[in-house]
């Protein structure tokens, strides 16, 4: 993406300021760049940022109820919201001030009175940071071709929920997919067909788990892998069979499979009552696949770790 297109997005920004007067000229000077909204006190700004996700925040300091500095602690505190630049705006400059906005976890401040320009200068840079930042982490944890996360993702995204479910002692479930005779698709129908197959079936699997915390990546290739946090080996084989009949279902040819349609087979586990040994986890779902496979490709295989 160039930077023409990134800054052709308009970018949300929140004002939160209890001074009309103040929040006017703020709000004149950067509305016709971008998106502003107001809301006057702390309170108000932790609630919009649960619901809405800002491109950058800026702050006054003083104002009634929770301050500007405690909002932004707040803010940065939740996981939620920590990745919203907060930029404060400060009523005189006091080096004692600085600091505490530089603790509080701000990305910069502005003096008042300040300059219209600096202002539209220093949100701009702010805004700019944010927008590279995301893209990059987007193309760093996102498979190109199928737009699901890549494999880079899965690794601490499974570490994460390892270490949780041990935490609350609680199962989770992992499974393996690989497509079947999937180099004979591409032998047949090319790769460009080969790569339009990946993509649905891709869409597929993250269409067929409901979850929000339930996870579809890539693996590498061919294969694909599903964390299913908080599921014992009952939901990780239901799931399994019915994503086998699912991607069946789906009718794509195949002429040269021995079932005449794109199948998967599924190789699935389960760590009951938390241990972290992710490596064992994906080893056993990868014997179950392999299993799968030589018992006839097309169904799933789950067992206990
Ligand atoms: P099995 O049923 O045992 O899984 O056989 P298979 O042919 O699916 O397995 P194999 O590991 O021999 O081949 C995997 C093939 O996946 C090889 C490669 O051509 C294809 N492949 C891997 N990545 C991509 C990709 O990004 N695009 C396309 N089109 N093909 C890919
Ligand atoms: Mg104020
Ligand atoms: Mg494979
Ligand atoms: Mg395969």
């Amino acid at each position: 993406m160039g930077r023409d297109e990134l800054s052709s997005t308009r970018s949300l920004i929140l004002l939160v300021e209890d001074d009309d007067i103040s929040a006017l000229i703020c709000t004149q000077s950067l509305s016709d760049t971008y998106y502003t909204e107001r809301v006057t006190n702390g309170r108000t700004a932790i609630e919009y940022c649960q619901i809405k996700s800002p491109d950058l925040i800026l702050m006054d300091i003083n104002m009634p109820g929770i301050s500007g500095l405690e909002t932004c602690k707040m803010l940065k505190s939740n996981p939620v919201t920590q990745n919203i630049p907060v930029m404060f705006i400060t009523a005189h400059s006091d080096p004692l001030i600085e600091d505490q906005c530089w603790d509080a976890g701000c990305v910069d401040f502005i003096n008042k009175p300040f300059s219209v320009k600096t202002l539209r200068h220093r949100v701009n840079a702010h805004l700019t940071v944010k927008q590279l930042t995301d893209e990059l982490k987007r193309l760093a944890t996102y498979d190109g071709l199928t737009n699901i996360p890549n494999r880079f993702f899965f690794d601490g995204y499974f570490l994460e929920q390892a270490k949780l479910a041990a935490r609350l002692q609680s199962s989770l479930g992992l499974l393996m997919i690989d497509i079947d005779y999937f180099k004979q698709y591409n032998d047949t129908y090319g790769h460009l067909k080969g790569d339009e197959c990946l993509k649905v079936v891709a869409k597929t699997l993250s269409e067929s788990v409901e979850r929000p915390t339930d996870c579809v990546a890539r693996y590498g290739g061919e294969e694909f892998v599903i964390v299913l946090p908080n599921t014992n080996l009952e939901g990780v084989k239901f799931l399994a069979e019915k994503l086998v009949a699912d991607i069946a279902a789906l009718s794509l040819p195949h002429s040269s499979s021995a079932f005449d349609k794109v199948t998967v087979s599924i190789g699935g586990t389960v760590i009951e009552q938390g241990s972290q040994d992710v490596k064992k986890v994906i080893a056993r779902s990868d014997k179950n696949l392999y299993q799968a496979k030589n018992s006839g490709r097309n169904k799933a295989i789950t067992t206990k770790d």
